[in-house]
Parts: structure tokens; sequence; C-alpha cells
């Protein structure tokens, strides 16, 4: 027997209109490059993105077609998120701190036939000006600037919409229809094309919002840091107006200085970022006398792992809490969040903070699994390794145009790459990725774990643990260290700081130092090129 409810498809145009019909008075704050700031507001944004639809429609952008974007935080990148998937086209937002051959490889990839992109990363484009796929016919400036002289048809944004009625027959699309396409970073091989549905951008966005999750309601005001061309800024140009939540959208400004003005000038009452944004912002408040927030944001952290000295220094000093969430590109991103579960209800603040260096547990809709090297599940002894595996209903099935892909299992999860440990709570912690583990003797040691504690060293700016050769154990973890600005700490005293706190065998048997350390454009560290950089450096017996 089928239930008599009603059926409407999970669409992401519904979103944007419910924010527009129902909360009105929300505001949306857009900042350019230059510092100029937009103020707007849904119903506006909403007309908006409608003659944005009627101009896609009027360029011959049809159903199922891909559109790309280069660009920043900003309002005209948001008004796309709708009236590209709103329409049945496909948003393909692609990161510019890619290296050129990257972005190359993946619009041609995935053939896109129009291309938005900022002002500021013309220049970007014009790197790759003889090597955009054939499918390209049009270039959209967003803000209007100098167009490029390339061999397609360039336009300003502005003049691209302003005609058109600000009316648009959104269509009924099946809610399975893709919706928006990102690439995964790549830090081996080809970036991998993930490709969401309206379906499981709505259900992660209605699970997104939960009060375990990102906690959003209607008087909250969203600062999504983290960018709008990685896994869809976590979701959040979705979450907000499905809360009816204010937008501030930075634009490029993320200097510490810019994000503290801004939280301030605006009331944001949430943002997400990455650790090395937090950990910025954290540096830069604390070289500011006497500096607080009068109405503290809620920060929410995700990409790598977030040192606890970060999360401390936020709540103690600051009184901001930070909510530690682990997901991937592949999941949309959300996969775990870290809040307390009712056995931790009372939990001193200080024992919870500590704990919050974990990744947490699944929200409803995703379900984890670990399982060790001959596919049996691991015990939850906060010890024993596995590796992740996660379904739900905005998971990845496969990859964009291709086939065969070994991330995903005969019986219907996708291996994430990752190891980790879970506790007696069920609670998850990275250890690290399956390729970046050490392997010693047989024994897995974290390097994760390793560059987490070498981060608490009061001289220590950044550090990576990789595996060098050994003789007799195979592998041994070695530790490049960038010293903080005017600090000269000996190999001796960064060691000590894993006294008591790791197995013996677990504490590194060199440190290096180091001016940089290669980052991906995501911003994470890079272990395959520092692995290329050290692949002959040996210890000796
Ligand atoms: P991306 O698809 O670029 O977002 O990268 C996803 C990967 O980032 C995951 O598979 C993890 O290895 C890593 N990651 C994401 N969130 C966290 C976190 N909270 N702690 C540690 N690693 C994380």
């Amino acid at each position: 027997m089928i239930g008599l409810m009603q059926d409407h498809p999970l669409l992401i145009s519904s979103i944007l209109a419910h924010a527009a019909r129902h909360h009105r008075g929300s505001k949306i704050v857009s900042v350019a490059a230059d510092g100029t700031q937009l103020r707007t507001d849904y119903p506006t944004t909403a007309a908006r993105v409608a003659q944005l639809a009627r101009a896609l429609d009027r360029l011959g952008v049809r159903s199922g077609q891909r559109v790309a974007t280069l660009g920043w935080n900003t309002l005209p990148h948001l008004e796309l998120y709708y009236a590209v998937s709103g329409s049945g086209a496909v948003l393909h937002t692609v990161n510019p701190r890619l290296f050129p051959d990257q972005i190359s490889y993946i619009l041609n990839d995935a053939q896109d036939v129009a291309l938005f992109v900022d002002s500021s990363l013309v220049p970007t484009l014009m790197a790759l000006a003889d090597r955009l796929p054939s499918s390209l016919h049009t270039v959209v400036v967003m803000d209007g600037a100098a167009l490029p002289k390339l061999q397609v048809q360039a336009l300003a944004y502005e003049d691209f919409i302003q005609d058109e009625p600000a009316d648009f027959e959104w269509p009924v699309l099946d809610e399975r229809t893709a919706s928006a396409l990102c690439y995964t970073s790549g830090t081996t091989g080809e970036p991998k094309g993930v490709l969401y549905s309206h379906r499981s951008t709505v259900l992660h966005a209605m699970a997104a919002i939960q009060p375990d999750v990102f906690a959003l309601r209607a008087v909250d005001v969203v600062m999504p840091v983290v960018p709008m061309f990685h896994v869809n800024a976590w979701g959040l140009p979705y979450c907000a107006p499905m809360a009816g939540s204010g937008l501030v959208l930075p634009g490029p400004r993320l200097q510490p200085s810019n994000l503290y003005g801004l939280m301030e000038a605006e009331g944001v009452t949430f943002s997400a970022g990455v650790p090395t944004i937090w950990t910025g912002l954290l540096q830069w408040l604390q070289s500011q006398e006497g500096i607080r927030f009068s109405h503290p944001p809620r920060l929410v952290v995700g990409g790598t792992a977030l040192p606890v000295a970060i999360t401390e220094g936020f709540q103690r000093e600051y009184g901001v809490p930070i909510l530690h969430a682990w997901g991937m590109t592949e999941i949309s991103p959300l996969g775990s969040v870290n809040t307390r579960k009712a056995e931790q209800s009372d939990w001193s603040e200080a024992a919870f903070l500590a704990y919050s260096r974990k990744q947490g547990r699944p929200q409803f809709g995703v379900d984890l699994r670990a399982l060790d090297a001959i596919g049996k599940p691991i015990p939850q002894d906060e010890l024993a390794f596995g590796e992740l595996e996660v379904r739900g209903h905005w998971v990845a099935s496969a990859y964009y145009n291709r086939t065969n892909e070994d991330a995903f299992t005969s019986d219907g999860w996708m291996r994430t790459g990752d190891v980790v440990t879970i506790d007696a709570l069920g609670t998850i912690e990275i250890v690290d990725r399956a390729k970046d583990v050490i392997k010693s003797g047989g024994e897995w040691i974290s390097s994760i774990t390793l560059e987490n504690l070498a981060l608490g060293h009061p001289d220590v700016q950044l550090a990576a643990v990789i595996p060098a050769h050994h003789p007799k154990w195979d592998e041994r973890p070695l530790l490049l260290v960038v010293r903080k600005l005017g600090s000269d700490p000996s190999p001796a005293s960064i060691l000590s700081i894993y006294e008591g706190r790791v197995a013996k065998w677990w504490i590194p048997d060199g440190v290096e130092f180091v001016d940089s350390l290669p980052l991906t454009a995501t911003g994470k560290l890079w272990k395959a090129e520092m692995k290329k950089q050290w692949k002959d450096y040996t210890f000796t017996a």
C-alpha cells in the first residue's frame, strides 16, 4: 500500500523561493575584491536569479549542460548557484587555486558550455586560453571589469542579465537530476568529478541545518569563508536560505582583520572554514591588545584535523565555540560532526574540548563503517585502525565520466581512503589517509596524530610527518617542521613534545627544519610532493 501524501520533488529552486517568500527581512551582504559592499535580500536576489535563468536560456544553455564558474564567494556566484541548477543545467564550480593544467583538464572533462569568471581571476583564465574546451562558447565576467580577449564571446554579467524580465517558470525536474559538479582536489592522479543531484543537495542541507549539526535559525547570519568552489561551500549557500538565515559573502578578502571586521559589523553568528583560516584568525586576535567579539560567533571547521590548541584558544580566550566536522567532496561534504551525545551531557567543558580533536559521529542520513585489512569491522576500542567507508543520501555512487573506480564497494559503500579509530561511544578519529599512514615494521603509525602534537610546540608554525626509509623497520616517521618566525628550537626540544603522549615507537626518528611545506590547492599538506622531495632520505639501523 502506498501512502497518501503529496509527492513534491526535492528541488534547489524551492529553497530560494522559500527564503524569498518567508524570510524577506534577512540580509545578504556581498564584498567585492576592492572592498565595496553590496547589500540585498532574498526577494531581490530571487528576481535577479530569474533574470539570470532567462539569460542562460537566451544563450542556449540547455538542461544537463555544464556551466562553469571561477569565482569567490560573491552575490553573482550565489545567483548562479540557483539559476543554473534551478533551470536544469549543471553548475560546475572550478577551484581557481588548482594548477593551470588541472583547471584545463577539469574544463575539458566537464565539457562546459559557458564560464563565469570574477575579474580578479581573468588572468588565471587567460593562462589557459589555448586549452579551453571546444564546447565553450561564452565567458561572462561576473564583476564586469575589462572583458578578456578570447576566441569565444565575452560578456559582462550585468549587461548579460539586465534586460530580462524578473520572472521564470522553474521546471519541475526529476529530483535525481544533476545539479552541480565539483572535482576533488586530486593530490594524486587526475581530479575526479562528483556530480550532485537536486535530491542529494536538498537532503544534505536539511540535515546540515539541524541542531546537532550547524544549528541554523532564521535569526542567524551565516558567513561561508570556505569557498563556493570547494564542495559548494559545505552546502551553506543552500542551508542559509533554507533556514532563513542572513548571508555574508566575504569575496576574496579573507585576511583575519577583514573577517573579524565583517563578523563584528554584520553581526555574523555562524561561520565555516578550514583550520588555516581559523588558526590565522586566532593568531591575529591574540596579537591585538584587548580585542573581543561583541557577540561571539559559532565556527565550524573541517577539511583537515584542527589542533585542539586552536579550539581551546577560541573557546577560552574569546568565548567562540568551534564545531569539528569531517567530510569529503564525495559526501556533499558532511559525514560526521562532533557534538555531545547523551552519554556526554555531564562532561566538563575541559573534557569535551579535549575530545573535540575527534571527527565525531554521523548525523542521520549517512552511515559509517570501518574495516580492517581483511574486511572485518574494527572493534570500538580507540586502538584498532580501519578504513572508513560511508553510504547515504548525499554520498556519491560513482565519479563523473569514469568507470570501474575501486572507490565503490559491490555492497553499496564508498571507500573514503581515511583511516580511523572508533571509541566506545562510536566516535571516529581520523588517524591518517590510507596512503599516508606510516608502516613501521608492519605496525601503523598515524602521521596526523604526530603532526597535531608537533603543532602544540610553541616554536612550530607548520609540521608534516612523512615516511622515510629504514633498513630494519622499512618505514619510520620523519618530522618536517617550519619554525615560527624568530625561534630556533633544537630537534630534541621538538621531540620532547611526544614524551608520554604517544607510544615510544611512534616518536619520529628525525626532525628536519624547512622554510615551507608544499600545500595543495585546498590548503592541505601535499604529502605526495613531500615524499617525492624526501625520497632519498634514509635512517640508519
Ligand atoms: P576534500 O574532498 O578535498 O574535501 O577532502 C576530503 C578529505 O579531507 C577527507 O577524506 C579527509 O582525509 C580530509 N578531512 C576532511 N575533514 C577532516 C577533518 N575534520 N579531520 C581530518 N581530516 C579531514
